[in-house]
């Protein structure tokens, strides 16, 4: 007799459970339960039939909802009581293909802690073995060739492993348990160190010899998880003066990596939050603020306010940091400026030789190049400002299932976006759409995204800007629809896409360059728009911009632009550039040659930059507003004057006010700031007093901006505004293919 009902049930779950220890989890779960049946993974993700008695399978479905492994993200699950069949064992099935179903492939993932007490320990086989992984961590997205996710469909194929390392493959309660990228000393990949003729060390010599180099203040090419990454020591001022040199000079910031969040504490404030996000599982690159005096070399990152810093997460990383080796390295893509980061050994001639001494390498190939991410921790919250290793391909719900399209981007930061069902799945940061390399990266990643997730695109999405290569590549997409978004619309999108806005909402866009409907280059807009259309109600008051995308280069130039429409004469801020060039662009702006009228918010912040003496003209995107920015004094509340009238904002009041001030650049770059965010705050109230619209999303590059964001975000909630921004795609251009997306997805209904 039996003292409880008796059952037998189906769960069919979705979302990332393959390639993340989901299978043996469930092996183990029912064993410990005293449960029959089986788990396999299917196409549509896994499928698992337990029956035991009526507690016991209970019991398996609340665990089964709630304890999942760290890397599972259970999508939908579809539950079916079924008559008892008398399984008896709990059995771990093969894999099955249900035609047009799809699986969500995995991102990369940092070494876990129990592959780290492997690497660490001399009794283990894995002793300091550089390639060390489990079913909890790993390559995944990078390596993948083919779905499903078997070994013969990634770069590991060509590993057959040893005898050892297959029990453990094949051992359903072991940690490596189908795990594809399994290897060993003895049968998987290892590391090599060449200088520019020869291999001068292998295995784990090659790896002493790195960290005695980069002591002794050499460059080296080191070859990660989704590309190779330029490494020196970061204290050591000459050698990143050296690398700083050899990438072209910009003074854009170069990236961290050091050992331990104790070391990190060492040279920048962390919060808890923070402190969380560095040693997470996906590890990216975190903004935080610096301390004022630290042994980091200045030449790291000239100007900024913040450092890039992320923890080790290859057992390659932990070894080189072996022995407290260093405090930091710096750890920049091997790339020159924006160009795809380098993944191939055979590029290492071709494109490292002038940016590198030596060169580490391995022999496990990268099949999809993928970046380190950037975020930063704000109101609490991890954002993403590059969206890349360890979060791309994770899918977005939607929350509605959408058509299958694909939206194509922009142009800088760019990404693309398909949707299938009810996910958006973005691709990786691909770096500025501007040379052929990145146009290759972007063509390669789509046709290996598509085959993945099984898309078939019923219309491509694109912007508006004719010059785009992305415009032009979507543009020539043969017998596809045709579906072309507005700039600031997508931003918005996006930001409504993520948040889970269905409804019509208040849009503040601000950036550098979108193209309008009206031919202009937009950059300060309001809208009031849906998933389907838009209007523009306000806009930042035109301006002519001198030169075209030279200006964004020289803010002198916005500055200058700025002074004509205020009818100031100059400013002594701008007496640095030499007087034939103010001439001329003097003469551009008199006789409207060679310009073009633009509502940009990036150039106004450009102008005020210049003017306060403390960028005329920029090394990287963005720079001009990010010294301005780090320059406000904080707990200012004063601002300047500025106008609202018949849809414009106009700040040429404020501009003549910062030219009459006389106080410090702190004072004057607060209350600028302050201007800004009350003008945001002043055009949503009057949008709310005739349309009755309370839900306000901010996006736009410009929003990178903290300083902005969280002045405009505390005024509209106090006005009574609910207030959205993004955290799971970044503000800027990266995240517009989303909102492309969404808003072709719903046009095609
Ligand atoms: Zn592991
Ligand atoms: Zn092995
Ligand atoms: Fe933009």
């Amino acid at each position: 007799m039996r003292l409880s009902p008796f059952l037998r049930r189906r769960f069919q779950i979705g979302g990332i459970v393959q390639g993340v220890g989901f299978r043996p989890w469930v092996y183990q779960l029912a064993q410990r339960h005293g449960l029959g049946g089986y788990v396999f993974n299917s196409t549509a993700g896994v499928t698992i039939e337990v029956e035991g008695p009526a507690e016991a399978v209970n019991r398996f479905d609340a665990a089964l909802r709630s304890e999942a492994p760290p890397l599972a993200e259970l999508g939908q699950i579809r539950v079916e009581s079924l008559e008892p069949f008398g399984y008896e064992a709990f059995t771990i099935r093969d894999s099955e293909d249900a035609a047009g179903e799809f699986v969500l492939v995995p991102p990369d993932i940092a070494t876990c802690p129990d592959c780290l007490a492997d690497l660490r320990d001399p009794a283990n086989r894995r002793y300091r073995y550089p390639f060390t992984n489990c079913t909890n961590c790993g390559p995944r997205y990078s390596i993948i060739q083919e779905i499903p996710y078997d070994r013969p469909n990634t770069t590991m194929a060509g590993f057959r492993q040893c005898p050892d390392c297959e029990r453990e493959y094949r051992s359903p309660g072991d940690r490596r348990f189908h795990a594809q990228p399994n290897a060993c000393p003895a049968c998987g990949p290892w590391v090599e160190l060449w200088d520019r003729e020869r291999m001068l060390a292998e295995r784990a010599e090659a790896i002493d010899r790195t960290r005695q180099l980069l002591r002794d203040g050499a460059i080296l090419a080191i070859k990660g998880v989704g590309g190779f990454h330029l490494a020196c020591d970061a204290t050591n001022d000459a050698a990143v003066r050296s690398l700083r040199q050899r990438k072209l000079r910009s003074a854009k910031p170069f990236a961290l990596m050091a050992s331990s969040i104790e070391k990190i504490a060492e040279f920048c404030e962390t919060c808890p939050e923070e402190r969380a996000v560095l040693s997470g599982a996906r590890r990216p690159i975190v903004l935080l603020a610096r301390r004022p005096v630290s042994r980091i070399s200045p030449e790291v990152a000239p100007g900024a306010p913040t450092l890039g810093v992320m923890l080790p997460y290859t057992p390659l990383h932990h070894l080189l940091f072996e022995g407290g080796a260093f405090d930091a390295l710096v750890m920049t893509s091997a790339n020159l400026s924006e160009e795809p980061i380098a993944y191939r050994n055979e590029e290492v001639a071709a494109r490292l030789h002038p940016l590198a001494d030596y060169f580490l390498l391995h022999n496990r190939p990268i099949q999809t190049r993928v970046d380190d991410s950037v975020v930063r921790v704000f109101e609490g919250r991890e954002r993403l400002l590059r969206r890349a290793r360890g979060y791309a391909p994770r899918p977005i719900e939607l929350g509605f299932a959408a058509q299958e399209v694909l939206a194509c981007g922009g142009e800088l930061k760019n990404t693309f976006c398909l949707t299938k069902q009810h996910y958006a799945i973005l691709s990786q940061h691909m770096g500025d759409l501007e040379n052929l390399e990145t146009l290759e990266f972007f063509e390669e990643t789509l046709d290996h995204m598509r085959r993945f997730f099984r898309v078939t695109p019923r219309a491509v999405a694109h912007d508006l800007h004719p010059q785009y290569m992305t415009t032009r590549l979507a543009l020539a997409m043969p017998g596809i629809e045709k579906i072309g978004v507005q700039h600031h619309h997508a931003h918005i999108a996006a930001c409504m896409a993520e948040n889970g806005l269905r409804e019509t909402v208040i849009g503040v866009a601000l950036d550098g360059t979108g193209y309008g409907t009206d031919g202009q280059i937009w950059g300060g807009e309001f809208l009031v728009c849906d998933y389907l259309n838009f209007e523009r109600r306000f806009h930042l008051r035109y301006v002519p911009l001198p030169g075209g995308d030279t200006a964004i280069r020289q803010p002198w130039r916005s500055a200058m632009s700025y002074f004509e429409d205020a009818g100031l004469p100059g400013a002594p801020a701008l007496e640095a550039v030499p007087e034939a060039q103010r001439r001329v662009v003097a003469a551009m702006l008199a006789g409207r040659v060679n310009t073009v009228d633009t509502s940009s918010c990036g150039r106004l912040f450009d102008a005020v930059s210049a003017l306060l003496g403390i960028r005329l003209e920029t090394t990287y995107e963005g720079q001009a507003a990010i010294e301005l920015e780090a320059a406000a004094a904080a707990g200012i509340d004063e601002r300047y004057p500025y106008s609202i009238d018949a849809g414009t904002i106009d700040f040429r009041e404020t501009i003549r006010a910062i030219v009459r001030d006389e106080s410090a650049r702190a004072l004057r770059s607060a209350r600028f700031h302050n201007t800004v965010s009350a003008a945001i705050a002043e055009a949503c109230r009057r949008i709310r007093a005739a349309d009755g619209l309370d839900v306000v999303c901010l996006s736009g590059g410009t929003f990178q901006n903290v300083y902005l964001l969280s002045h405009a975000a505390q005024l509209l909630r106090a006005a009574g505004f609910r207030v959205f921004t993004h955290a799971i795609v970044p503000p800027n251009d990266g995240g517009l293919s989303l909102g492309q997306a969404v808003i072709a997805s719903n046009r095609l209904r």
